[in-house]
C-alpha cells in the first residue's frame, strides 16, 4: 500500500504530455487548456477612454465653479472628435469614447448643465486632472503577456481572448478515453434490472468527470466478470485509446479479474493498492500506449479516484500546469471518523457560516456504495492516516470536486 502523494506522483511521471496541438475556435475553447502564451496585440485602453458620460473639460477653466464653456464638438463610442480642444471650451462625450487632445478631464453630466440651445456647457463642480479618464495602456501594454500556456481557459478568460483578437486559439489535444464497467451484476441504464441485477453507473460517472477533465469519452460495452472478455475488451481499447478507465472487479473477491487480466495482457503494472478510503485497491498501469486506471467498483469510490489520480493524467495529458484538484482550508462542521491506516477523502458540503468562515460538513453516508447522499457533494475531506474521531470545529484540507 503506498501513500495517495507517492500515487499521484507516479500518475505524473508515468503520464505523457500529449504531443499534438489543436487550433481550435474560440467559441468551442472553454474548459481547454492553452498550449500558447497569450500576447495583448494592443495597448488597452487603445486611446485615452472617457469612464463617464459627461464633458472632456481642461480642469485649470472649472476651478472656479459655475464655469461656462462653450460646447466645440462631441466625441462618442466608435466616432472621437479628433481636434485640438482649446482653453475655454469643453467636448460632450460619452462612455468608452476618446478624449480629445487639449482635455485633462471628464466631468459626469449629472454635475452639468447645458443653455443657450445646447451650444454652452455650465460646469457645476470642479474637477481634478485626470478624472474619469483611462490613459492609453494603463491596463495592458501592447506585447505583454496576459494568459500563459498550461493556464485553463475559463469563462472568465474568453473576453481577455476576443479582445486580442485570438478568433483561433492552440489548446492541447483532448484525450480519448475508454471506459469499461465490469461486472455481471449490471445491466445498462435503459434496462430493468433482474433478479440480482443492478443498473450500472460507473460509466456515466466517469465520462461525466472525465469530459470535465477534457477527454473524448467513448463507452465500452459492459463486461461481466469473465477474464477472457477483460482482457479481449481492455486490449482492443488500449489500441485506440490514451486512457482506459476501468471499475469495479479489483478487490479481493473470488470474481474480481480485472488486475489479473491487466498482468495477464503484460501490462506494467505502477501501483494496485493506495492508502485511500475509499479507494484502496485502485490500479494504475500503462498497456501498450495506453494509460489504464483499474477503479474500484463502489459508485462513490469511483468518484473519489478518478478526481485524484486519473484526472490529473487527463490534465497533465494536455499540458495543464494545475492538474490537482484545489485544496482550500475549511473548519470542520461536524465529528468525523478517520481511519485507522488509510488517508480519507470523504464527500461533504461546503457552506460559510455568518463570520465568513469556510464550513465543511460531512455527508451522512453508508459508505462508498452511497450514491445518493454523494449526489450533495462539493468537496472532498482529507483526513491523514491514523486519525479518529476529529472534532467539529477542528481546521482541515480539503479538496473541491470540479
Ligand atoms: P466490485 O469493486 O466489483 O467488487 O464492486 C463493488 C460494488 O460496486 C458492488 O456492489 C457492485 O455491484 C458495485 N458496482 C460495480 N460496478 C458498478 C457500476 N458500474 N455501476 C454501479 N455499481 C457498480
Ligand atoms: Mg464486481
Amino acid at each position: 500500500m503506498i501513500p495517495i502523494s507517492e500515487a499521484i506522483k507516479i500518475v505524473l511521471q508515468q503520464t505523457p504530455k500529449l504531443a499534438e496541438v489543436e487550433l481550435i475556435s474560440l467559441s468551442d475553447s472553454r474548459g481547454r487548456i492553452l498550449a500558447e502564451d497569450i500576447i495583448a496585440d494592443t495597448d488597452l485602453p487603445p486611446f485615452d477612454r472617457a469612464q463617464m458620460d459627461g464633458y472632456a473639460v481642461r480642469a485649470a477653466d472649472v476651478l472656479n465653479t459655475p464655469a461656462q464653456l462653450r460646447i466645440v464638438g462631441e466625441s462618442a463610442a466608435g466616432a472621437g472628435w479628433h481636434h485640438e480642444m482649446k482653453a475655454g471650451e469643453a467636448v460632450r462625450i460619452m462612455t468608452g469614447a476618446p478624449v480629445p487632445a487639449g482635455a485633462d478631464a471628464v466631468q459626469q453630466v449629472e454635475l452639468t448643465r447645458e443653455i443657450e440651445s445646447g451650444s454652452i456647457v455650465e460646469i457645476l463642480n470642479s474637477v481634478e486632472e485626470g478624472r474619469s479618464i483611462v490613459r492609453q495602456a494603463d491596463e495592458i501594454k501592447s506585447g505583454e503577456t496576459v494568459l500563459r500556456t498550461g493556464e485553463e481557459i475559463s469563462a472568465a478568460m474568453i473576453a481577455t481572448l476576443a479582445s486580442f483578437g485570438y478568433a483561433q486559439v492552440k489548446v492541447g489535444r483532448r484525450p480519448r478515453v475508454a471506459v469499461m464497467a465490469t461486472g455481471s451484476e449490471l445491466v445498462d441504464v435503459d434496462q430493468k434490472p433482474a433478479r440480482d441485477q443492478i443498473r450500472e453507473s460507473n460509466n456515466y460517472t466517469i465520462a461525466a468527470y472525465a469530459s470535465l477533465s477534457g477527454a473524448v469519452v467513448e463507452r465500452l460495452p459492459l463486461c461481466g466478470d469473465d477474464p477472457e472478455a477483460l482482457k479481449r475488451q481492455m486490449r482492443a481499447a488500449s489500441e485506440h485509446c490514451d486512457m482506459l478507465i476501468t471499475s469495479g472487479g479489483v478487490s479481493m473477491g473470488v470474481y474480481d479479474f480485472t488486475k489479473a487480466a491487466l498482468k495477464e495482457l503484460g501490462a506494467e503494472i505502477f501501483f494496485e493498492r493506495v492508502s485511500l478510503r475509499p479507494g484502496k485497491p485502485t490500479v494504475f498501469a500503462r498497456l501498450g500506449n495506453a494509460l489504464v486506471f483499474g477503479l474500484p467498483g463502489n459508485p462513490v469510490s469511483v468518484t473519489v479516484t478518478f478526481n485524484l489520480f486519473a484526472r490529473t493524467a487527463l490534465r497533465a495529458m494536455q499540458g495543464a500546469t494545475q492538474t490537482k484538484l484545489m485544496k482550500e482550508q475549511a473548519i470542520l462542521a461536524r465529528d468525523v471518523k478517520g481511519s485507522a491506516d488509510r488517508e480519507s477523502y470523504l464527500p461533504a458540503v461546503l457552506r460559510t457560516d455568518e463570520k465568513g468562515t469556510l464550513l465543511a460538513n460531512p455527508l451522512k453516508w453508508g459508505g462508498s456504495s452511497d450514491f445518493i447522499a454523494f449526489a450533495k457533494a462539493t468537496a472532498l475531506i482529507n483526513l491523514p492516516a491514523g486519525t479518529k474521531v476529529i472534532n467539529q470545529g477542528t481546521p482541515l484540507t480539503i479538496v473541491l470536486l470540479p
